[in-house]
Formats: structure tokens, sequence, C-alpha cells
């Protein structure tokens, strides 16, 4: 069965053939590949073609795919069943490994996906708050609830439907946004309604509106408007969490929010979220609280297991700085190939998580200037590369993602395939 033939019959059977839009490859035109494999820092497809991936799952594949030490805990863990419905150790042993190294988090629950960990997050504050309106950031994204996705990014921004038909008025009016990078507006906003407001939600390194992390003391400057207004400041991690630093973005900026939401990377490619925070808002949540969350597949043994085994391997001391060096090996990379093809270009990188924008802008740092840049220069430069067989996430307003398994042979092939690509994409 090649690609085309397997595209044809999910266009029957599921929305766009795909269960996630981004997957479907509207924005950069095209049909998208069928995987078969995925091994280290590659993907196979059911024609054979192998890529180097930087998408990695959307973020979790820290350590590269199919990592013999992950596969082996899940296939370990298999032998003594799939659910039970009842505690079992490893969520402790989770529960630990979370809380020692996040330290804002002193207590945890796992949920099955960053989409229920946002969610329960915003609950939580709510409940906590006696407060209904909540603070995001244009061009974040924070899966697909209802209070989320207004002004909300990566497929939601890709397919110009930021705010999606479906959000009740009702529930869109108590989402308030602001612009992200912009300390002023957040300033404004608060002391006009800050005493409304139950939490302020943040993807402390932006990950869905291409890659932008904060400007200096943006986060810090969030943390101190929080406080003076009780507003609950919320780190949506399902992206930086345990990639920009082991302790995430928390740790790398040094700013502690009162809950943090974690999603795909805890999990190593399994279904997994988590969220958690500040022990007495936690015990709030029931059965120690009335504010109600809960999942039959919570914490589920096997997905316990292959996060484990994950959380473990990147603990391996120098793994972060070696991330993070192979990131700036390769943005600098794409940098140098755009400048010497005369292209406008620029990048932005943070630990183990980069962002390309075809723009003149130097630095980007807003959702403004991720927006003008050239989509269509782009979608030419994403199918140069997937036919010199590298992966780049299908859409020009994604982070892309580096792992241990890329080796600096494939960061020199990317480059090579980057200088034709680019070639190309300018004629
Ligand atoms: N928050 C952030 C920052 C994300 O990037 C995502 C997904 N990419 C989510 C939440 C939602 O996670 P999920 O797709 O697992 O529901």
């Amino acid at each position: 069965m090649t690609n085309h033939e397997l595209f044809q019959r999910a266009l029957q059977l599921m929305p766009g053939g795909v269960n996630s839009p981004v997957r479907a490859f509207r924005s950069v035109g095209g049909e998208p590949f069928f995987t078969a494999r995925a091994d280290g820092a590659y993907l196979w497809d059911v024609e054979g073609t192998r890529y180097i991936d930087y998408v990695g799952s959307w973020g979790p594949m820290i350590v590269g795919h199919n990592h013999p030490a992950v596969r082996e805990a899940v296939e370990r863990a298999v032998k003594d069943g799939l659910s039970f419905g009842t505690p079992c150790a490893a969520e402790v042993t989770m529960a630990e490994m979370i809380t020692r190294l996040i330290p804002s988090v002193e207590m945890v629950r796992m949920v099955n996906s960053g989409t229920e960990a946002t969610m329960s997050a915003i609950r939580l504050a709510r409940g906590a708050t006696g407060r209904a309106r909540i603070v995001k950031f244009e061009g974040c994204y924070h899966g697909h609830g209802d209070s989320f996705l207004v002004k909300a990014g990566s497929g939601a921004l890709t397919f110009g439907v930021p705010t999606s038909p479906g959000v009740p008025k009702a529930n869109a009016d108590l989402t308030l946004t602001l612009p992200y990078n912009d300390i002023d507006a957040a300033q404004t906003l608060f002391a006009e309604q800050g005493h409304d407001i139950a939490g302020l939600i943040i993807e402390p390194v932006a990950g869905n509106m291409n890659c932008i992390p904060p400007v200096d003391g943006y986060l810090q400057a969030l943390r101190e408007l929080c406080t003076q207004h009780g507003v609950l400041l919320i780190f949506d991690e399902v992206m930086t969490g345990f990639r920009v630093a082991l302790g995430g973005a928390q740790a790398y900026y040094g700013v502690t929010p009162d809950l943090t939401t974690f999603g795909k990377i805890i999990g190593g490619g399994m279904p997994v979220g988590a969220y958690g925070g500040r022990r007495d808002l936690m015990e709030q949540i029931a059965p120690s609280g009335p504010i109600y969350q809960a999942g039959t597949l919570s914490g589920n043994p096997v997905a316990m297991a292959a996060g484990l085994a994950m959380l473990e391997l990147i603990q391996t001391p120098g793994f972060h700085d070696q991330l993070a060096a192979r990131t700036r090996l390769l943005a600098d990379g794409f940098q140098s190939v755009a400048d010497g093809e005369g292209i406008p270009f620029s990048t932005n990188r943070v630990g183990g998580m980069f962002g390309l924008f075809f723009s003149a802008q130097k630095k980007v740092t807003s959702y403004a200037q991720a927006t003008a840049a050239d989509v269509a220069l782009f979608n030419r430069f994403f199918h140069g590369m997937l036919k010199r067989g590298v992966y780049l996430a299908p859409s020009a307003f994604e982070a892309g993602f580096m792992s241990s398994a890329h080796s600096d042979q494939d960061i020199a092939d990317t480059l090579e395939a980057a200088r034709g690509a680019l070639r190309d994409a300018r004629a």
C-alpha cells in the first residue's frame, strides 16, 4: 500500500484523513506520508523512504524514537497487564520523579493528554480562587478545550480558525487574550480586571506560533503581576517540560509558577499528561478536596513505565547541554545556509527547541512578527526538505524539536538538504 493509497482510504473515513489536523499537510499542501516505523532520529514511511525527523512526535521523542531502554521498560510492564483501574507502584514512582525534578510541583495528578492537563488546571484555578476569567496569549496553544480555542496557535492558527466554531460565546467571553511578550498590555489588563481573573496560562517558551522565547524579564514580570492580583500563574510546559532544561522552562528562567501542566514528554511516546503545583492548591482536587477531576486510564502502568525510563535517561549528566549544543549547531547552520543564499531568515532556539522564520526581522519576539513571515516560502522549503529526506513540522507555525539521537552527520545532511531546498524554494 502506498502513502497515496492509504491517504485516499483515510479521507473517506476520517475528517481530513487524520486524527489530528496539522498531520494532514493542509497548510503546506500535498499529502502526508504514513509512518511504518521509527528509530533514533528517523522515520520510515510505508514505501520505505527514510526521513530525518525534527518533529519527534511533536516533542516527546527527546531521546529519539524507539530507544531500547524505553521499549524494554514497556515490554516488561506489558507482561504484567495493560490497565488495572487500581493504584499501582509506578504512579508513586512517577509522582516522586516529577516532584523531585520540578520543585514547584509539590503534588501532581496524572492525566492522559496535554489537553486534559490544561483543562484540569484551569478548573482548579477557578475553583480555588472563586473567579471565572482566565488569561491566555495570542498564538499560544493549550489543547482543544473550549476555554483555550480563543486566538489559539498550532493547527487552529495554521487553518485560520484561531477561535473555533462550537465554542459558546459565553465560554469564549471568559477567556481574555493578551499579546505575547508585551508586559504593558498585561499590566493594563490586570489593573482593570485583575480581581476577576482566576489564572493566567502561558507557554513559557511559545512553541505553537513557531518558536518564540520570552523576552528578558517577561516571565518575572508576569509572576509579579499575578502575585499582586491573586491570580494563579500556570506554566504550560507540555512542550518545554524536561526539554529546555531538566527542570523545564521554570528552571531555565528561574520563575516559579503556582501550577504547571505537562504532556506527551512524560509518557515517552505513550498518551500521558499531568498537572501539579502548590500543595495547598492540589489538595483541593478530588478526593482530598471538592474540585472534581478523574480518569479511568490515568496513571496507566505501561505509560508510567515508558515515561519513567525516558525521565531516567535525560538525567544523564550533560544531557541538556548536549541537546542545546546540537540545536545551536543546527539553527546556526540553517542561518548560514540562508545567509549564503541571500534569503531573509532568522532562527530562535531554547535548549532542544527551535524555530525557523523566513523573515527579515532579526529576532522574532511577537505573534505579529511570526505570522508576518513568508509562509509560501516556508511551504516550498518544507517540500524541498521532505524530498531530500528531512521532515520538518508541516506548518510555518510550529516549533522544531531536536533529540539526543540526532548525530553530527544527521545535522550535516540536514544542512546540505537545506541548501538545495532553499535554492529551489527561492526560484
Ligand atoms: N499545551 C501545549 C503547549 C501544547 O503544545 C499542546 C499540544 N501540542 C497541548 C497543550 C495539548 O496537548 P495534547 O495534544 O496532548 O492534548
